[in-house]
C-alpha cells in the first residue's frame, strides 16, 4: 500500500516538473516570437513613417516650385522694370519667404528688400540657369539660422533668361518634418548622398555637433552587429533605401534608422527611433506574459496541491477509520492483519510466533468500574505490551479484551518469560495499591512453523491454545499455553477427569442447577430444565462442556445422566412433601444410553422408587440423536410414553431433516433450538419465517414448543406473535440454584 503511494506520488511529480517545462517552453518561445515582431514591427513602422515624411517633404518642395515658376511667368509676362522690387515684395510677404531674389544669367540677383547678390557660387542658381529646378542649404554661421534656397528657371518664349531665388528659414521645412512620436522618441533629418547634414533636427536626441552623419557614426558610434555602416554608405550612393541600427557612444541609447531617398536633389531621410521606446513596450508585453504564466502555473500547482492534500486528507481519514483501533489508539485488526502479512510473507520457519492474550475477567472490569475504566485499562494494556516489543514486533487489539501479538522466535523459555514479563508490567501499578487489582493475563501461543500457512489459521491456533487454557489458578498473573502443548494439555485434563469423577460422584460435587421454563401466555413459570454443575472444591464450577466430552468418551455420562436424574426424583418428591404443586422437570439424556438396550428399565425403577407422577419428568434427547438412532427411539417412544415420561426434542433446528422427525416420531415437547434466535445467523426474516412454519405444523401434531436460548425482548415480542408455548432462555433467568428456583416458583404461587 506504502509502495503503491509512493509510486503514484511520483507520477504526479513527473507530470508536475512536465507542465512547468512546458511552460517554460512556451513562454521562451513566445518571448523569442514576441523579440522579432517587435522588432520586425519596429522596422516596419520606422519605415512607413520615413515614407509619410518623405512624401510630405516632396511636396512641401514641389509646392515651393510651382509656386516660383508661377512668381517667375507672372514677373516675365507683366511686370515692368520698374515694379519688380514691389511685386517680388508683395510675393515674398504673400509666399512667406524672407526675400524674392530676381538673378539673371550674370548672376547678379535683384531681391525684394533691396539687395543686390552675387549668386555666381551656388550651385542651385548654377542648375537653373540650365534649365533646372534646385534646392539648397546654406548655412551662414555666426549664430544666424540657416536658410534655405528654392531657385526655379525663369523661362521667357522657351528660352531661360533668369532664375528666381525664394530664400526661405529652414523651419518650414523643419516644421513639417516635425513628425514626432508623442513622446518625442522620434526625429528625422536628412543628409546629402556624402553625408553632410542638409537639415538636422532639433530634438534633443539627435546628433549634433556634426557636419556628416557617417563622420558622427564613425567617431562616436557603434552600428549594431549583422548592420554595416559602408553598406548604407553604397546604398545612398545608388538610392536605395534601408535601415541601420546603431548606437552614439556619449549616451549608449540603441536606435532604429530608416535612410530613404527623398527624390529631392540627392537628399537622403533619415528617420531614427530609440529601439529601447519599442524594447520597453516589448519589455512590457514580456513582462505581462511572464507574470501570466507563472499565474497560471502558480494556479495549476496550488489546485494539484489542493487535490493532492484533499486526497490525502480523505486516506488518512479513511485510514484512521479502517486502522486505527479508537479504544487504544493503536492497530485494530485489519491493520494488525496487514502488518503480519507484510512481516510473514518474507519469513523464515520459527522466524515469529503468533500470540492471542486476553485479560481474565475482564467483564468484571467493565461492569464494576465502568466502560471508561474498562477503556483505560485495555489502553494500559496495549501500551504496555507495545513497550514489551522489538521494532519489528507488532501488537493489535482484536475484540473486546484480545489482543494479537507477532513476536520473534528464540526459544519457548524466552517468550514465555517476555510474556510473563508483560504481564508483570500490566500489574505493575499494584504495587503502590493498597488494594490490590489484579488484571490475570491468558495467553495462547502458536510457534509459526509454515509462515505460507493462512493468516486466520495462525491465529485460529493461538486462539485455540488461549482458549484451552483452562489452568489459570486465581492467583496466577499469567497462563500461556502453546499450541503444540494443546493436544497433551487436553489429554492431562481428561485423564484428570476421568481419575476423579468416580470420588467426584460419591462426593456429591455433581450437582444441577435449574432453568426455568416460563409459559408466554401468563408468564408463569411451568417447567425447569436441569442442567449438571461440577462443584468441584479445588477449580470451582466447572461447566458441562467442559467435562461432558470427556464422559461421553469414557462411558460415564450414563452413570452420571441417571444421578442427576435421581436427584431430580428426589427434589419432586421433596417438592410433594412438602405439599407444593411440583412443576415437571426435564432431564437431559446423552446418546449413549440408547446403546445399552434396557436402559429405561433404570429410569422406570428410579421413578418408582421415589414414586414420581407421571407426567412431571420430561427425557430430553437431542435432534442428531434421534436422527442418527430412528429406528430405536421409534421403537421406544412408545415405552417411554407407558412409564409416564414426558419425550423432549432439545436442539431442534440444528441438525438435518428435522421435520420428517417430526411426522413419524410423537415427540411432546419440541424445543427450538437458541441458533434460531441468534441474531448473528443471518436474515432474521427467514429465521422466523422457518420458526412460525415449525410452530403451526407442531400445533397440529399436538406438541408444545419451548423456545431456548432467548435473550432479547424482541425475540419474545415475536414469539408471543407467532404464540410459542414456553420459553427457556436468560430473558427470564439463568440457570439457578435449587433454592433460587423454588423462591422464584413457589413464593410466586403461594
Ligand atoms: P442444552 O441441553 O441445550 O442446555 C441449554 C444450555 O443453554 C445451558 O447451558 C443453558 O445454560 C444455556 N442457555 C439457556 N438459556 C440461554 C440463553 O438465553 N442464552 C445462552 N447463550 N445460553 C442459554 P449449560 O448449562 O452450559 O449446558 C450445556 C449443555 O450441556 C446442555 O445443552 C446439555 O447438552 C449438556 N448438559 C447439561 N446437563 C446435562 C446432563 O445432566 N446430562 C447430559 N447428558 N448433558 C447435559
Ligand atoms: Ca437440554
Ligand atoms: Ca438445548
Amino acid at each position: 500500500m506504502k509502495l503503491k503511494d509512493n509510486k503514484s506520488l511520483y507520477t504526479l511529480l513527473v507530470i508536475l516538473v512536465a507542465i512547468v517545462l512546458i511552460f517554460i517552453v512556451m513562454c521562451l518561445i513566445y518571448i523569442s516570437t514576441l523579440n522579432d515582431a517587435v522588432g520586425e514591427e519596429t522596422d516596419r513602422y520606422l519605415s512607413e513613417v520615413s515614407y509619410h515624411i518623405a512624401t510630405l517633404l516632396n511636396y512641401r518642395v514641389r509646392a515651393h516650385y510651382a509656386n516660383l515658376e508661377t512668381i517667375a511667368s507672372t514677373y516675365v509676362q507683366y511686370i515692368d522694370e520698374d515694379e519688380y522690387q514691389e511685386y517680388l515684395m508683395d510675393k515674398a510677404n504673400e509666399s512667406g519667404y524672407i526675400r524674392l531674389s530676381m538673378v539673371g544669367t550674370n548672376y547678379i540677383g535683384y531681391s525684394s528688400d533691396g539687395l543686390t547678390v552675387n549668386y555666381s557660387g551656388n550651385t542651385s542658381v548654377l542648375n537653373a540657369l540650365n534649365g533646372k529646378r534646385g534646392i539648397e542649404s546654406i548655412s551662414r554661421g555666426h549664430g544666424e539660422s540657416d536658410i534655405m534656397l528654392f531657385a526655379v528657371p525663369v523661362v521667357d518664349d522657351g528660352v531661360v533668361v533668369g532664375v528666381l531665388i525664394g530664400t526661405s528659414t529652414k523651419n518650414d521645412l523643419i516644421l513639417s518634418l516635425m513628425v514626432e512620436s508623442s513622446s518625442g522618441e522620434l526625429y528625422s533629418q536628412i543628409i546629402d548622398s556624402d553625408g553632410d547634414f542638409i537639415v538636422v533636427s532639433t530634438n534633443k536626441n539627435a546628433i549634433s555637433g556634426y557636419i556628416n552623419f557617417f563622420d558622427a557614426i564613425e567617431e562616436n558610434g557603434t552600428v549594431s552587429p549583422g548592420d554595416n555602416i559602408h553598406k548604407m554608405q553604397e546604398d545612398v550612393l545608388d538610392g536605395k533605401a534601408g535601415i541601420l541600427h546603431y548606437s552614439m557612444k556619449d549616451n549608449g541609447v540603441n536606435k532604429a534608422m530608416s535612410y530613404s531617398p527623398l527624390g529631392i536633389e540627392d537628399w537622403y531621410l533619415l528617420t531614427v527611433i530609440p529601439t529601447d521606446a519599442a524594447g520597453m513596450q516589448k519589455a512590457i508585453f514580456i513582462r505581462s506574459a511572464v507574470i501570466i504564466n507563472i499565474v497560471i502555473i502558480g494556479l495549476l500547482l496550488l489546485l494539484i496541491l489542493i487535490v493532492m492534500l484533499l486526497q490525502k486528507q480523505n486516506q488518512n481519514r479513511l485510514e484512521k477509520i479502517a486502522f486505527i483501533d479508537p479504544v487504544t489508539k493503536g492497530f485494530n485488526k485489519a491493520r494488525f492483519d496487514a502488518e503480519a502479512g507484510i512481516r510473514l510473507e518474507g519469513a523464515k520457519k520459527r522466524e515469529y510466533v503468533a500470540v492471542a492474550l486476553d485479560i481474565q475477567r475482564f467483564k468484571l472490569i467493565n461492569d464494576s468500574f465502568g466502560t471508561k475504566a474498562g477503556d483505560e485499562t485495555l489502553k494500559h494494556v496495549y501500551d504496555t505490551i507495545g513497550r514489551n516489543l522489538k521494532a519489528n514486533e507488532i501488537v493489535g487489539r482484536i475484540t473486546a479484551d484480545t489482543f494479537y501479538v507477532l513476536m520473534n522466535y528464540e526459544s519457548t523459555s524466552t517468550v514465555t518469560s517476555r510474556i510473563e514479563k508483560i504481564a508483570q508490567d500490566i500489574n505493575a501499578f499494584n504495587e503502590t495499591m493498597e488494594q490490590k487489582y489484579y488484571l490475570p493475563i491468558m495467553a495462547g501461543v502458536y510457534i509459526i512453523d509454515d509462515p505460507k500457512l493462512n493468516l486466520i489459521t495462525i491465529q485460529d491456533r493461538a486462539n485455540s491454545a488461549r482458549k484451552s487454557n483452562k489452568e489459570m489458578r486465581q492467583a496466577q498473573l499469567c497462563s500461556i499455553v502453546f499450541y503444540s502443548e494443546m493436544q497433551r494439555l487436553r489429554m492431562v485434563r481428561e485423564r484428570e477427569i476421568t481419575n476423579r469423577m468416580e470420588s467426584a460422584l460419591t462426593n456429591d460435587e455433581f450437582i444441577f442447577y435449574l432453568q426455568p421454563q416460563v409459559e408466554l401466555e401468563n408468564e408463569r413459570i411451568v417447567g425447569a430444565e436441569a442442567l449438571v454443575r461440577w462443584a468441584d472444591p479445588q477449580r470451582g464450577v466447572v461447566y458441562p462442556n467442559e467435562f461432558i466430552p470427556t464422559l461421553e468418551k469414557n462411558g460415564f455420562i450414563t452413570k452420571l445422566d441417571i444421578h442427576i436424574f435421581e436427584k431430580v426424583c428426589k427434589l419432586i418428591e421433596k417438592w410433594i412433601g412438602e405439599g407444593r404443586d411440583p412443576v415437571p422437570v426435564s432431564v437431559n439424556l446423552s446418546r449413549l444410553h440408547l446403546t445399552e438396550s434396557g436402559f429405561l428399565d433404570e429410569y422406570e425403577r428410579i421413578k418408582n422408587r421415589y414414586s414420581i407422577p407421571d407426567g412431571l419428568i420430561q427425557l430430553e434427547l437431542t435432534e442428531t440423536v434421534v436422527y442418527e438412532n430412528f429406528e430405536l427411539i421409534y421403537n421406544a417412544v412408545d415405552r417411554v410414553h407407558k412409564l409416564g415420561f414426558v419425550m423432549a426434542l432439545d436442539d431442534f433446528g440444528s441438525g438435518y431433516s428435522s421435520l420428517n422427525l417430526l411426522k413419524d416420531i410423537p415427540v411432546d415437547i419440541l424445543k427450538l433450538d437458541r441458533g434460531f434466535f441468534d441474531e448473528e445467523r443471518g436474515s432474521r426474516n427467514r429465521g422466523e419465517h422457518i420458526i412460525e412454519g415449525i410452530i403451526s405444523l407442531a400445533r397440529k401434531l399436538d406438541m408444545v414448543i419451548v423456545a431456548e436460548g432467548v435473550e432479547s425482548m424482541a425475540q419474545l415480542a415475536f414469539l408471543k406473535q407467532v404464540q410459542c408455548d414456553m420459553v427457556q432462555g436468560y430473558i427470564y433467568s439463568k440457570p439457578v440454584s435449587i433454592e433460587e428456583f423454588e423462591e422464584l416458583t413457589f413464593a410466586k404461587k403461594a
